[in-house]
Parts: C-alpha cells; sequence; structure tokens
C-alpha cells in the first residue's frame, strides 16, 4: 500500500523546478514578524498553463524539539489561462510565490510543501533561529 508521507519528493531547488523555495532570514528577534517567501521555480522554470501549474503552496512551522508543525498558510493559485474560450486564452494567471508573515518565540524549521496538479507533491524546509 502507498504511504502517503513517501508521496512528498524532494530536490535540489536549483536543479528541480517543483520544488518550494523558501526565503526568509536565517535569524529573527523574538516575536518579531517575519517575511517568508514561499515560490516554485526560482532557478529552473516551472508552466503556469491550464494543462500544467502549480495549484498551491502550504507552509508549516514545527518548533524545535516539538512533534507535531503547525500549519501557518495555505496559498492556493487560482488561475491558470482558463476561460470560456477555453485553456490558455484568459491570460490571467497567478504566479506561483507568495510572501507571508510569521511571528515566533521559538527556533525552528520552516516547512513548504507544493503541488503541481500533474507532478504532485514536493517538500522543502529551512532553519529559523530566535533571538
Ligand atoms: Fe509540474
Amino acid at each position: 500500500m502507498a504511504k502517503f508521507g513517501e508521496m512528498f519528493q524532494e530536490a535540489d531547488w536549483k536543479q528541480e523546478k517543483h520544488v518550494p523555495v523558501i526565503k526568509a532570514p536565517g535569524r529573527i528577534g523574538k516575536g518579531e514578524p517575519c517575511a517568508i517567501t514561499v515560490g516554485v521555480g526560482a532557478e529552473v522554470s516551472h508552466p503556469n498553463t491550464t494543462a500544467h501549474h502549480i495549484r498551491w503552496i502550504r507552509v508549516f512551522f514545527l518548533p524545535r524539539g516539538a512533534k507535531f508543525p503547525y500549519h501557518v498558510a495555505t496559498i492556493e493559485f487560482a488561475a491558470h489561462g482558463e476561460s470560456t474560450d477555453g485553456a490558455d486564452t484568459s491570460g490571467v494567471y497567478t504566479h506561483h510565490q507568495a510572501t507571508v508573515h510569521l511571528k515566533t518565540d521559538h527556533p525552528g524549521t520552516i516547512l513548504a510543501s507544493s503541488y503541481c496538479n500533474i507532478h504532485g507533491l514536493w517538500g522543502s524546509e529551512k532553519e529559523l533561529d530566535v533571538g
């Protein structure tokens, strides 16, 4: 039987276009809002067409030593060129990048997952220090 956890693919984002790229400071002050930019295709661009696109990116935070991650944000990319005239006719495409802001008193790991409508689930991580 397939295991859900094994569905998350990881790779070097500099070579693999599906991997969510997490841009965030390495260290923040306690309770100081921190901008986390997540996107796909920072180095190798991913298509954004009606047939092939990134549907969403989710961001989680795992405080160091904690057992369970906290859900920080879900970013849904909803426009992919479709219109009443068919695929790739609207000229409107949500670009697959967004910035969320996080406050935390705890160091830990930022976790991001992305979903491509035809290439599945991808994941990546970045450490965040506090203090
Ligand atoms: Fe893809």
